[in-house]
């Protein structure tokens, strides 16, 4: 007889003791097993939900990235991977998939201890999203056909796509799991080998990640990971002769030098996936309380920590009072607390030097005249530095730091406009073009400003929907190329032409 007893979710207190008995390993994983760093190195890091240290993780640096590269090139070069058929490369990738969601309560687990998000939205959404990517990519790779040129008669020209090769992939730390697998989908189902390079500050569940791989029929040296500082491990990546692609996920700032990286090495192909400073406009008529809980619910999810976060509000001066009353009112659902407990509405911010950060960037809006409509402080009597309040900025001027600038944290600005081809100038006078949002009932007028926003998605009357079926990237200095739906398959593949006379007979 079997137990059909229901069993009751886990409480905060079963969490911390999970917690206690989780074994981190932070060694690297070269050609299918863990080691130290050549040199021996290694560093620590604190959780931040508690501030405690975390076991050791290994300081990969030059000597690592060429090892896991040679790994890598060894098993790209023999076919161990690239070679079999693409239905067996899709059952691997779906039977990984399927021991992620079997380790879902592991990988949540580490994520959330790793770099602070509340252990809700790791189990609901970072590690399901993570299975699903790996399983859709593989689903996806046994059918998708080559194409055959419309020539003449006396021609066969096959355009064909094939692997880059050997791809590094350089993540950052605020969703570990997930972006690593927008890289490792697209790029092992194409039959690439991939060298990856989590960042510094949450780097535990990537090796875990490629563990579970092996285990899931992924053969030795296909995957490599290798823990460290973006200086050492990254820029090695970066610079390495022998890597034919990068997917980097991170800083506009960083993602400027990964270019330079490339003209000054191999002019290996480079993808980048940066910063934001996305805009959602609200205009008359339209639900002000509904774009008030949507932008709330991207904004301060993950502490804010989202490259499309709607941190720019433009909302029509006859809304914008009782708009950022509704939002204000919002941040109540997302006051911080223990990342591990369940009820938990915002987790901790990823260090105390980033939520220093996200605090100078509230002190000097305050001091450039915004007035702070809620939040605006560190919390007080919380275990660690890394708890910001959710802060929600109303009176922002287009020039100001916080209306200009990637915050990263969970601060709002709410800026007013008159007219929709000025609520359109402001929202396109930035760097960065990752995300938009436009809150109308008018149909025209929403087609409209969709079209002209320079932005690689725009959200209309929502803003949290999203789905792996489509791209995500950025134009401007938001990025090139796209993670996500089958066009990720452009970055990881090269297209060859064989053109073969058909001689009369
Ligand atoms: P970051 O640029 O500091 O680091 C990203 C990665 O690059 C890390 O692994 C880091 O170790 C590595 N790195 C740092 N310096 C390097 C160097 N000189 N050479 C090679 N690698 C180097 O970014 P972060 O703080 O980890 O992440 C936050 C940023 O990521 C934000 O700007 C956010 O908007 C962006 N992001 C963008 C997307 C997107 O899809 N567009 C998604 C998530 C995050």
């Amino acid at each position: 007889m079997s137990d059909t007893t229901p069993q009751a979710a886990p409480t905060r207190a079963d969490w911390h003791a999970r917690a206690a008995a989780l074994q981190l390993d932070g060694r690297l994983w070269i050609d299918g097993r863990r080691c130290d760093a050549a040199d021996g190195r290694s560093f620590t890091k604190r959780s931040p939900g508690a501030d405690h240290p975390l076991p050791p993780i290994a300081r990969g640096a030059e000597a690592d990235i060429d090892r896991a590269v040679r790994s890598a090139r060894a098993a790209f070069d023999d076919g161990r991977w690239r070679l079999q058929s693409p239905a067996r490369r899709k059952a691997v990738l779906v039977e990984w998939s399927r021991r992620v969601l079997a380790a879902a309560e592991e990988l949540a687990l580490i994520e959330t201890i790793d770099m602070g998000k509340p252990i809700a939205r790791s189990l609901a959404a970072d590690v399901p999203g993570t299975a699903r990517t790996l399983a859709w990519y593989g689903e996806a790779v046994d059918k998708i056909y080559d194409e055959v040129a419309p020539t003449a008669a006396d021609a066969l020209a096959l355009i064909t796509r094939e692997p880059l090769g050997v791809v590094g992939a350089i993540v950052p730390w605020n969703y570990p799991l997930l972006m690593s697998a927008w890289k490792l989908g697209p790029a092992l189902a194409a039959g690439n080998s991939v060298v990856l390079k989590p960042s510094e500050r949450s780097p535990f569940s990537a090796m875990r990640l490629a563990e579970l791989a092996l285990e899931a029929g992924l053969p030795p040296g296909v995957l490599n990971v290798v823990p460290g500082y973006g200086h050492e491990a990254g820029e090695a990546l970066a610079l390495h002769m022998d890597v034919d692609g990068i997917g980097f996920t991170g800083s506009t700032r960083i993602g400027k030098r990964m270019f330079g990286y490339a003209g000054q090495s191999n002019l290996k192909r480079m993808f980048t996936e940066l910063g934001g400073k996305s805009a959602v406009l609200v205009f008359p008529g339209s639900d002000v309380e509904g774009a008030a809980a949507a932008v709330a619910g991207t904004l301060f999810y993950n502490q804010g920590e989202s490259c499309n976060a709607p941190s720019r509000v433009l909302v029509h001066r006859s809304l914008a009072d009782q708009f950022v009353q509704a939002l204000v009112a919002q941040t109540a659902h997302y006051q911080p607390g223990d990342p591990l407990d369940p009820q938990a509405g915002m987790g901790a911010l990823v260090d105390a030097a980033h939520a220093d950060s996200v605090l100078a960037f509230i002190d000097g809006a305050r001091a450039a005249g915004a007035r702070c409509a809620v939040g605006g402080q560190r919390v007080a009597d919380a275990p660690s530095a890394c708890y910001v309040a959710p802060t929600v900025f109303d009176q922002v001027e287009p020039g100001m730091g916080i209306a200009t600038e990637e915050v990263f944290g969970p601060v709002a600005s709410v800026l007013r406009f008159d007219t929709e081809a000025q609520a359109l100038a402001l929202a396109n006078d930035s760097p960065y073009g990752l995300q938009a949002g436009v809150w109308s009932r008018d149909l025209s007028q929403a087609h409209r400003v969709a079209r002209g926003l320079r932005a690689g998605t725009v959200h209309v009357n929502q803003y949290n929907d999203d789905d792996i079926t489509v791209p995500f990237g950025g134009m401007k200095q938001s990025g090139n190329g796209r993670d996500k739906s089958l066009h990720a398959f452009d970055k990881y593949t090269e297209l060859k032409t064989t053109w073969l006379r058909i001689d009369p007979a």
